[in-house]
């Protein structure tokens, strides 16, 4: 039977804590360390998110180094040499400002509590600057926490993750190494072996996906901050005289990017930098309407060629580059796109979550994720449990589907509720083996949108399959 939803709520409790409990529940995203009593901003991916994660990595990954000619991939390490963090500058500047509640001894992020009363502070202010605008409004900022509205004054709190790799003295301060605060610098100081081994020339690109480490202070937040993510960071080296150009190409595409990952146009922002670094020459962050707010979800910034210089002056390579036809040698400009894994899931999960009122009186909870996404792509359900020759059946086609989709098999419960378990978790299509399979080999397959349903020969169901899930 079908069913048309006659009305779809699409925003129903799309809070913070909904958010949350079903991704707890349903297997995406757990609270590290749970049994020990947790592990602030930290959090494990299960087993649907971890194959939600590995689909949008591979989608990023398809779409920026195999559908593009000039643009390779590339794995560097999380531990890098320390002199790498001082070159970009991360040693000295990678910083937030923080008070510190009187009361309760809660650190509250002075930007975050600004931005909380409407007040614009960026990245680039100096120490002085942030000072005086946080006297100017502490007046209004209560510590979350314990309401009290009496705080330190405003310091710097360094964000690099450090670690003793190596390090065989008491004092790991002495000489730290740190786990990577974004994997950007490892393409950077890799650029000359790229060139060297991949005969690219400008305009090229190097693509990179892969854990980064920063000391945060969060409030609940959920994955959006935490201290351990992934970043898909992509760096495109272009002459100098064409940087804004492909800058502005750029854009366009990370935008596009999220459009075909399901989010919807209504939800995603531009947000240009308040205050740009002085060696930027725009900096743009896509933002998404999380249910905390309107936060970046990516970053897209002209950089000009601030990162290979430093790298050119901190060590001992000469990094330029030297245009094989004209002969002319300059640093190539960076335009850069940078954004989150966990920021980019948070997203994809807020948006498919859908509650539908249904024309039989009964609802569903929907994931309308896009369906290269979907964690699950195929069920494969005999009606009944207790028919041998059904069961039977339905594994000799989920033997024959498993190794070219992600599948899962579900004999328990009636066949409606295995439909709403299916739904819950986004699977695109349900295959139902019935007695007539046993007469005629044919299955219902019925899409997890529509709901509707029809029958195929189970010969043509792998390239209906590959139809329905490109
Ligand atoms: P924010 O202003 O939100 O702290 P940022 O400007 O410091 O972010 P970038 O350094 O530009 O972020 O990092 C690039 C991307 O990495 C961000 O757009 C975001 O998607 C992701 N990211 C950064 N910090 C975190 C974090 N602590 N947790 C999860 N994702 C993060």
């Amino acid at each position: 039977m079908e069913y048309t939803p006659h009305y779809n709520l699409t925003s129903f409790m799309k809070d913070l804590k909904t958010i949350v409990n079903y991704s707890k529940s349903k297997g995406f995203i757990f609270p590290s360390s749970e049994i020990y009593g947790g592990f602030s901003a930290i959090y494990d991916f299960g087993p649907l998110g971890t194959e939600l994660k590995n689909n949008v990595k591979h989608l990023w990954w398809k779409e920026m180094v195999w559908e593009n000619k000039n643009v390779v991939g590339l794995d560097s390490s999380i531990f890098m040499h320390p002199k790498i963090w001082e070159a970009s500058g991360h040693v000295s500047g990678f910083s937030d400002p923080l008070v510190e509640c009187q009361s309760c001894n809660t650190r509250i992020r002075v930007d975050h509590a600004l931005e909380d009363q409407g007040v614009e502070a960026d990245d680039k202010m100096t120490q002085e600057e942030i000072t005086q605008l946080f006297e100017k409004h502490k007046a209004q900022i209560t510590c979350p926490e314990c309401k009290a509205s009496s705080f330190t004054s405003p310091r710097q709190f360094n964000l690099l993750v450090k670690s003793n790799l190596g390090n065989f003295t008491e004092d790991m301060n002495k000489s730290p190494v740190y786990l990577r605060g974004e994997t950007c610098q490892g393409i950077y100081v890799n650029f000359l072996n790229v060139l060297n081994s991949m005969r690219v020339k400008v305009p090229f690109g190097i693509a990179q996906i892969g854990k980064a480490f920063r000391n945060e202070v969060t409030a609940r937040q959920f994955v959006f901050r935490t201290r351990e993510f992934e970043q898909m960071e992509f760096q495109y080296f272009t002459h100098p005289k064409d940087d804004i150009e492909e800058y502005e190409k750029l854009k366009k595409e990370r935008w596009n990017f999220w459009i075909k990952m399901g989010l919807s146009e209504k939800n995603l922002q531009w947000k240009r930098h308040p205050k740009l670094a002085f060696y930027a020459k725009d900096a743009y962050d896509i933002e998404y309407n999380y249910p905390i707010g309107w936060k970046e979800l990516e970053g897209v910034h002209a950089r000009g060629n601030y990162d290979l210089s430093q790298h050119d002056k901190f060590s001992e390579a000469k990094i330029t580059y030297t245009d094989p036809v004209t002969k002319e040698t300059f640093t190539p400009h960076v335009a850069e796109a940078s954004s989150g894994v966990e920021r980019a899931v948070f997203a994809i999960l807020c948006e498919a979550y859908t509650h539908e009122e249904l024309d039989n009186g009964e609802s569903r909870i929907v994931m309308k994720f896009n369906k290269q996404l979907a964690p699950i792509k195929v069920a494969v359900l005999p009606l009944l449990s207790s028919n041998s020759d059904l069961v039977k059946k339905a594994n000799e086609i989920f033997d024959t589907l498993r190794s070219k989709f992600m599948c899962q098999f579900d004999v328990t419960g009636s066949i409606g509720k295995r439909y709403r378990r299916q739904d819950e978790i986004g699977t695109p299509l349900c295959i139902t083996i019935d007695f007539d399979t046993l007469k005629d080999n044919t299955v219902t397959i019925r899409d997890r949108d529509s709901m509707k349903q029809q029958r195929i020969s189970v010969d043509k169901l792998e390239s209906l399959l590959r139809e329905e899930l490109s």
